[in-house]
C-alpha cells in the first residue's frame, strides 16, 4: 500500500513529496526543500520508517536544497541523470545564486541514470523515471505503478509551461508534455512541483499544442 504525503514550502510555493510504502515501512522522497527536512525527520522517527531514495524531478535549487541536510541524517541513494550534475554542483546552474544568494551545492548523485526511461523496482512497486527535458535539461517525470506521476515543473495546473530559464527549451518542453499525455491515461494522478494535485485528463485543454 502506497501513500503520498505532500509537504508545502511557502518560501518557494513548492511541494516536497514522501512516497511511503506502508508494508515495507520505507519511503522515497521527491524534491526535498531545506524547509521540509524537519517534517520528514519527524515522520520517519514517529513511524519508524526508513528512507531508501531521494529522486529530484530536476536540478533547480527549490527541488534539491534539502538533500545535503538529509544526507547528514540518513543513508540513502540519490538518483538523477547526468544532465543534473552541473546543477547539483553549481549555484548558478541551479539558480540559487540568484535567490537570496543561497549558493546551494549538493554532492553528485550516487546513482546516475542515463536511460530515456529508467525502471526501478522498489519493494512491490514499479517506478519509471522518464526524461522530460524542456523546463530544464535534466527534468524527469517519476511514475509509481502507472498510477501516480510526479511531474516536477514539466506539467503544472496553476502555471503555464515554463521554459524561460537560460537552459530551458520551449520546443523540448512541448515535446515532453506531449510525450507524457501520449503514454499515460487521463486518470493518472499528477503531483506537480508547485500547486495541488490533479488528474492528467483534467488539464489537456490547457495545452493547445496537444491537438
Ligand atoms: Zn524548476
Amino acid at each position: 500500500m502506497i501513500d503520498v504525503i505532500s509537504i508545502f514550502t511557502p518560501e518557494y510555493k513548492s511541494k516536497t513529496y514522501m512516497v511511503v510504502d506502508k508494508d515495507s515501512k520505507s519511503t522515497i522522497i521527491i524534491d526535498p526543500t531545506i524547509f521540509s527536512v524537519t517534517e520528514i525527520s519527524n515522520f520517519l522517527l514517529n513511524n519508524n520508517i526508513s528512507l531508501d531514495y531521494v529522486i529530484p524531478t530536476h536540478g533547480h535549487f527549490d527541488h534539491i536544497e534539502g538533500i545535503s541536510k538529509l544526507q547528514e541524517l540518513y543513508g540513502f541513494d540519490v538518483l538523477a541523470n547526468s544532465e543534473c550534475c552541473e546543477a547539483f554542483l553549481n549555484p548558478k546552474k541551479n539558480y540559487s545564486a540568484f535567490f537570496q544568494n543561497k549558493n546551494v551545492r549538493i554532492s553528485l548523485p550516487n546513482i546516475i541514470i542515463d536511460e530515456d526511461i529508467y525502471n526501478l523496482k522498489w519493494n512491490n512497486t514499479e517506478i519509471q523515471i522518464i526524461k522530460t527535458p524542456g523546463h530544464s535539461p535534466c527534468s524527469v517525470c517519476i511514475v509509481f505503478n502507472n498510477l501516480f506521476l510526479f511531474s516536477g515543473d514539466t506539467i503544472l495546473q496553476e502555471y503555464s509551461p515554463f521554459s524561460k530559464f537560460p537552459d530551458g527549451d520551449a520546443e523540448l518542453l512541448k515535446t515532453s508534455i506531449k510525450r507524457v499525455f501520449s503514454i499515460f491515461p487521463p486518470s493518472t494522478l499528477v503531483y506537480p512541483g508547485h500547486g495541488v494535485e490533479f488528474h492528467l485528463g483534467l488539464i489537456n485543454l490547457k495545452f493547445k499544442f496537444l491537438k
